[in-house]
């Protein structure tokens, strides 16, 4: 088979070395003679590796210790409820900031337990962060809710908001361990790990110890993080093979030199195709603000800014058959979306950029 480039949003593309290492342990689970698959949740095989992938993720990110690491069931969706099923009893509404599609989802879910204030006016056109000095934050508010990396729109937060001692909250699903976070700065951190860690039905939350014990009593106790941390993530039996990739993901990331250098060339392969995008004269259109573009997911249209049909359709077709493929945009966005994260290589980015260059050429006669 001709080698395939994948571009797409999520499940995303996996490191191939990891692809090795579970092929490797895969019926034999550290020389325990079984499978991972048939092992008890309760086994101290299970109990040890549920320990180091809580460690490669407070190595990774320097989570500090008065913070908990959850390994929860139910995707990054399952924590839009969670969130304030567990955290808006303080004042019983809190503040969102709408930046894209997966955020304004985030808000829609919390309005069943509580008062939504969206701190920026509605759109539905999402090609900017308002400067925090426009914001309508609300001081009662139990929390303030981001989106770090709105994965539809490509809109990426550059700065970490001032909340004025309000707990921050943020879905990092699909732009967690791409860089260096200052988790001090933040009172949960949580996302689904299938775009940038790992595969789908297990979200990861990081959670600061003093913002427990306050979930509401309605709260399913799987959702419940109190429950969840005193049970050290192993309530009920968990999503063991989806925690147990996040964990081999998270450990190649470490043998690559860790979250400044995954970071570094999610620069180099971003601007490779932002630039393409640029030097373009209008051909390749990013309708995102600069300041606040992607470094994981590029939308961009072509022929205009409102895209053109024909030409885009025309573009994917070409892609496929050089094997670069899910690059067709969100269905509520349209046009071309790529989707560069950690795992998808420097070369990878660019044979898309070369056959951007040579469409363009093609179509600019
Ligand atoms: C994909 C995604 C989600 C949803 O994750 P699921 O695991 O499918 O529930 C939430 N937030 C963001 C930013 C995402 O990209």
């Amino acid at each position: 088979m001709p080698k395939v480039y994948n571009f797409g949003a999520g499940p995303a593309k996996m490191p191939e070395e990891v692809y090795e290492i579970i092929r490797n342990e895969f019926t034999n689970f550290e020389g325990s003679g079984i499978s991972l698959l048939e092992t008890s949740h309760r086994s101290s095989t299970y109990l040890k590796l549920n320990k180091e992938v809580q460690d490669v993720v407070r190595r990774l990110l320097n989570v500090p210790q008065n913070y908990k690491i959850l390994f929860l069931a139910g995707g990054g969706q399952g924590q839009f409820a969670a969130v304030p099923l567990n955290l808006i009893s303080r004042t019983g509404t809190a503040d969102y900031v709408v930046t894209g599609a997966w955020s304004a989802k985030a808000a829609k879910e919390a309005k069943k337990y509580g008062k939504v204030n969206l701190v920026i006016p509605p759109t539905d056109r999402y090609v900017n962060i308002p400067d925090q000095s426009q914001w309508n934050l609300d001081p009662n508010a139990s929390y303030v809710h981001i989106c770090t990396n709105e994965t539809i729109h490509g809109v990426e937060y550059d700065f970490i908001p001032d909340t004025k001692g309000v707990p921050l909250v943020a879905d990092m699903s699909s732009n967690f361990m791409s860089k260096k976070v200052d988790v001090s700065k933040f009172g949960v951190i949580y996302g689904g790990a299938q775009k940038n860690i790992g595969t789908s039905g297990v979200a990861l939350v990081i959670v600061r110890e003093d913002l427990l014990n306050q979930t509401l009593p309605i709260c399913p106790s799987i959702l419940d993080w109190t429950i969840n941390a005193k049970n050290d993530s192993i309530l009920n039996t968990p999503p063991m093979f989806a925690i147990y990739i996040m964990g081999r993901v998270l450990q190649w990331i470490e043998r690559q030199g860790g979250l400044d250098v995954m970071a570094e060339l999610a620069t180099k392969k971003s601007s490779l195709i932002y630039n393409i995008i640029e030097e373009s004269n209008g051909f390749y259109c990013a309708p995102v603000a600069k300041n606040v573009r992607s470094k994981m997911n590029i939308p961009f249209r072509i022929g205009s800014i409102e895209g053109n049909d024909a030409l885009e359709k025309e573009f994917l077709k070409g892609a496929e058959a050089l094997g670069l493929i899910q690059l067709k945009g969100h269905r509520d966005v349209g046009g071309i979306r790529a989707s560069t994260y950690n795992a998808v290589t420097l070369e990878e980015v660019q044979a898309l950029a070369n056959y951007m260059k040579d469409f363009y050429k093609k179509h600019s006669k």
